[in-house]
């Protein structure tokens, strides 16, 4: 069984969620090739066949001209699964790769178990499990949730060329603007998830932080409805954090937000759920209801 990873890199440093993929390419049992859009500086730990695109002729995004090489390769190799990070590289040019060769895709993967892949659905309170019936299948991994391995070694490097015409031009990264907070340096994060109900009571959140010395996160749903400015956002398209102590409000564990916060000391959630999949992780849950039970806290700590 052989699987090609598709690898990525951002300004010519490779990603280390590359790593990952080959940690799905273990589960697989396959034997992994590699396939990248980067340069001869960001080279990964791995002495397997690399299939390098200069990412300086051919762009580090570039759909038109990387799904071109890509087909290539799996023309030369044969494999049996293309895999990609969900990432939005991943879920742009997947859906092209297995449009292309009129294959099966199975999308946001986070286990493979025999054959068979895990996706979470109904907001990760169930796994929901998929065969592919084509022989062969593109793939895209939840990033966080395959433990990274670093195979090590020098890759033997194959140039990729193409004279695909593209429709479409890389223009460059924008820097994050000066209002960006960098959450990966907090001792302490109050997390708000869409349990805390209302943007009025998120002030329950920034409160505690104040008091504890901390910095205030927010889950996506928490985000998308205005209630936290983004870039306090947590998870696989949010900031990646690793406090010591990491309290998650209404916040019900979905694997998108755990990807952010796997590495943090102490995980505390206060649910009213006391099944909610948070519980799994955490390494104290209180069930209670987070607008009642953060006033009670708040007032606890402030007391002399
Ligand atoms: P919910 O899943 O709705 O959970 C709310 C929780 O609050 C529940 O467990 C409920 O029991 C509890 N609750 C309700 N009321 C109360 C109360 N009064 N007191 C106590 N508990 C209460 N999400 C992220 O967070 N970060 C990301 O970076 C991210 N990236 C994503 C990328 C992609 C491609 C996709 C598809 C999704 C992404 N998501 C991300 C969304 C993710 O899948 C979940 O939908 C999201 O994390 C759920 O947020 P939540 O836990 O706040 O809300």
């Amino acid at each position: 069984m052989k699987t090609l990873l598709i690898g990525e890199s951002r300004e010519g440093r490779l990603l280390n969620a590359t790593y990952e993929l080959f940690g799905a390419s273990e589960k697989l049992k396959s034997e992994p090739i590699l396939f990248l859009a980067g340069t001869e500086a960001g080279l990964p730990s791995y002495a397997g066949t690399l299939y390098l695109a200069d990412a300086k002729k051919y762009g580090e995004y570039n759909p038109d001209l990387h799904k071109n090489m890509i087909l290539q390769v799996v023309e030369k190799e044969n494999p049996d699964y293309v895999v990609f990070l969900h990432s939005s590289y991943g879920r742009d040019l997947a859906p092209r790769i297995a449009a292309s060769l009129r294959i099966g895709q199975v999308s946001e993967v986070v286990d493979i178990v025999d054959g068979t892949f895990e996706l979470t659905c109904c907001n990760a309170r169930m796994h929901r499990s998929v065969r592919v019936s084509t022989p062969r299948a593109v793939v895209t991994i939840q990033p966080g949730a395959f433990s990274p391995i670093r195979p090590g070694g020098t890759p033997l490097i194959q140039a990729m060329q193409t004279d695909a015409l593209s429709s479409i031009e890389f223009a460059g990264y924008e820097p994050a603007g000066p209002e960006q907070i960098d959450l990966g340096k907090a001792g302490i994060i109050i997390s708000a998830g869409r349990g805390i109900g209302t943007k009025e009571n998120t002030a329950l959140i920034w409160n505690l932080a104040r008091i504890l010395g901390g910095e205030v996160g927010a889950s996506r749903p928490v985000v998308d409805a205005g209630w936290i400015e983004h870039s306090r956002q947590i998870g696989s398209t949010g900031q990646t954090v690793s406090p010591e102590l990491y309290i998650a409000c209404g916040i019900s564990g979905a694997i998108q937000h755990l990807a952010g916060i796997k590495n943090s000391g102490y995980i505390v959630a206060i649910n009213k759920d006391r099944d909610a999949p948070i519980g799994e992780i955490a390494d104290a849950l209180v069930v209670a209801d987070v607008t009642q039970f953060l006033p009670a806290l708040t007032e606890r700590v402030t007391k002399p």
